[in-house]
């Protein structure tokens, strides 16, 4: 059975009001931007969260990703967040279809969006997937920290994507001060750079499981799937 458009609606409602506790009990100032991950979850689910309100939503697979695009192509607001590894040869459907890429990981990987990103279109909005545990192999988990910052400067320079901050998916935890710990590291990153003048405004850090750690630690944004559309096949 599909989750009916009521409970979608319910679910986030208390996502939304889940924010909000976590903002007060921390204390945060700043805005905390909703991302709802709709991979896996059909077109209607992400319409009717649409006409509840929600106008981001994430992806992490391109095929999966494209005839959803499609089929919601007449909802104006609506902004398509890639949160997927990217491959080289799927960056040209990215940089035409979504309007934010937020696990670039490589300069390769955003030298490719920006060279392929329609003329016609604004700049795409890119955030650089940073490897907060410095711990894992290769590019998957993003751009080791102590290579960000170069990475981060090459990339703002690049002419047909806009740098707008920082994003991880830092190893499970369920220790609290850990989490925080680790959020506190990327969001030092982002402070250092913005001091460098780089005018950086998103910070997208946890998810269902860890929000509350990642807010405490200066969040502007949280990624949540399963506490919204339920679980996935
Ligand atoms: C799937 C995914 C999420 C959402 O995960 P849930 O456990 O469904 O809330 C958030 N961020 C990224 C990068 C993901 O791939």
């Amino acid at each position: 059975m599909p989750i009916s458009d009521q409970q979608l609606i319910c679910n986030l409602q208390s996502v939304q009001e889940q924010i909000k506790t976590c903002q007060k009990e921390c204390q945060s100032t700043q805005v905390v931007d909703l991302l709802a991950v709709s991979k896996t979850h059909p077109s209607a689910a992400v319409r009717a969260l649409y006409h509840a309100g929600q106008r981001a939503f994430g992806e992490n697979y391109l095929q999966e990703a494209l005839p959803k695009i499609q089929e919601l192509k007449d909802l104006p607001e609506l902004s398509w967040h890639f949160i997927g590894q990217i491959q080289s040869n799927k960056t040209a459907q990215i940089a035409a279809h979504f309007d934010w890429v937020q696990s670039v990981s490589r300069l390769k990987i955003a030298k490719r969006l920006s060279a392929q990103r329609p003329r016609d279109l604004p700049p795409l909005n890119i955030l650089l997937q940073v490897d907060v545990d410095n711990s894992s192999i290769g590019s998957k988990a993003g751009v080791l920290l102590e290579d960000a910052a170069a990475t981060a400067k090459a990339c703002s320079q690049l002419e047909h994507i806009r740098l707008r901050g920082l994003m991880c998916i830092p190893d499970l935890t369920d220790d609290f001060a850990s989490q925080r710990a680790t959020f506190a590291k990327l969001t030092a990153l982002f402070n250092t750079l913005n001091a460098a003048g780089m005018a950086l405004d998103t910070l997208s850090m946890g998810m269902s499981a860890d929000m509350r750690a990642a807010i405490s630690a200066g969040s502007t944004m949280v990624r949540v799937g399963t506490a919204i559309f339920g679980a996935r096949q």
